[in-house]
């Protein structure tokens, strides 16, 4: 494959963005290299500035489900775009995709739409500390709830692929209110809460984590920190950014039959355009300006292009429930594929899969928190694996920290190309 344009877009870019990117994990930074700058996508397929054929494992990081340039919600968008692109006043379209959202989570009765799931996360927490009159936050190593102060404490994927995981630029006063645990180790959770009684607001975390590659909950977390929350008033913070609208209509929360106090949005909700969410009971969502005392506003928040393409991507996954067992179908068969050639090739790995998320980690250990996750990406072997994808025209994330995203639009030909080329890839490791 030849990226000539690429590069020399690159060098461009370079010169007036910082890193040639406008979010750091888009940069080949870790993998090394220069990054593929896309001209057009449609389906499963991205096709490049040099014209090169990819098929598409990122899918815009996670919202593209049904993927690229999925015609319902381009026309959706085109359609609202020439009656005026934003009001700064309510608008039909709001209340539509509220009361469709609303319909489709469990144990949500009121939904705020902001701009990001960094925007939607932040607000969450403010939420919560505002509910709770407390500061102090728990959140776990290797998840990402985007790049508000607080959550910038061992935070996955991008922050941690940079050898950042807390960042510069956030106070020592702003980290001290958030506590670290580890994912998966309820009992670690529960020493926090002992020793910070009374002043936790809540506790976030992604129930599938998906950014320290893809985490299942083991058996009993979700409901032991439902349980502990219970007991103690502190809030359940559920960031679906990532799993909402993805692993089920109403995301974790339906799949592990838990509920949480505050769910978090983002990606799929937006249908590939800007828009972050946080939603929960009226008692929760009252504390909310204008009629609650927690301030929290948005120039464009609810804008109806944004409305358009999530409303138009929301009914399709409301009224063809199907598509979630069909991206779970094709994840699993993407599973077993990669497995077997794998295994053939006496690779040491590990595959990990939670519905349509997957995520192929070197390595025998089980990767089932932070610390197993750096273990495995400290190998070094996803590096060429990386670039051995890309140069047969695979593209999967350049992290060994993130998680691949399927969409609905990979048929069973792109499975089978995608597993042909693992193999092959394999054979270099
Ligand atoms: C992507 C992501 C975010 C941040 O969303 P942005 O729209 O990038 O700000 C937050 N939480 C999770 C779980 C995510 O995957």
């Amino acid at each position: 494959m030849i990226y000539k344009r690429s590069s020399a877009l690159f060098t461009d870019a370079k010169k007036v963005i910082p890193g040639g990117v406008n979010s750091p994990v888009r940069a080949f930074k870790a993998v090394g290299g220069d990054p593929v700058f896309v001209k057009r996508a449609a389906g499963a397929y991205l096709y490049d500035e040099d014209d090169n054929q990819l098929i598409d494992y990122i899918n815009s990081w996670g919202p593209l489900i049904l993927g690229h340039a999925h015609k319902p919600v381009v026309d959706a968008v085109v359609e609202k775009a020439r009656m005026g692109t934003s009001f700064g006043t309510p608008t039909e379209i709001e209340t539509r995709i509220a009361e469709l959202a609303v319909k489709m989570v469990p144990n949500i009765d009121k939904i705020r739409m902001v701009n990001s799931g960094t925007e939607a996360c932040m607000s969450a927490v403010r939420l919560a500390r505002g509910f709770t009159g407390k500061d102090k936050i728990i959140k776990f190593a290797g998840c990402y709830h985007g790049h508000s102060d607080s959550f910038l404490i061992q935070a996955g994927s991008g922050a941690v692929t940079f050898g950042s995981p807390n960042s510069p630029g956030v106070t020592q006063g702003t980290a001290k209110d958030t506590l670290l645990a580890n994912f998966n180790d309820l009992e670690n959770v529960k020493e926090l809460v002992e020793a910070n009684k009374e002043e936790i607001a809540c506790i976030i975390l992604e129930p599938v984590a998906g950014n320290m590659g893809c985490i299942p909950p083991a058996e009993g977390f979700l409901k032991g920190l439902r349980k502990l929350c219970d007991e103690t008033g502190i809030l359940l913070v559920f960031d679906e950014v990532m799993t909402g609208f993805r692993l089920a209509a109403g995301g974790v929360q339906q799949r592990e039959n838990v509920v949480a106090d505050i769910v978090c949005f983002g990606k799929v909700i937006g249908g590939g355009l800007p828009v972050g969410a946080f939603a929960a009971r009226n008692e929760i969502m009252d504390h909310l300006a204008p009629i609650g005392p927690v301030y929290q506003a948005g120039t464009l928040s609810g804008n109806p292009l944004a409305m358009a393409a999530g409303l138009a991507m929301l009914t399709e996954l409301d009224s063809n429930p199907e598509i979630f067992k069909s991206i779970d179908k094709k994840t699993a068969y993407l599973h077993e594929g990669m497995e077997k050639v794998l295994k053939q090739n006496e690779i040491d790995f590990t595959i990990n899969r939670y519905g349509s998320m997957i995520s192929v980690h070197f390595g025998l250990d089980a990767v089932t928190d932070f610390a197993s996750a750096a273990k495995s990406a400290n190998l070094g072997t996803f590096n060429k694996f990386f670039h051995g994808m890309l140069e047969n025209g695979i593209y999967i994330a350049p992290s060994a920290y993130e998680t691949w995203f399927i969409s609905d639009a990979l048929s069973y030909e792109d499975l089978d190309r995608t597993i042909e080329v693992v193999d092959k890839v394999a054979k270099t490791l």
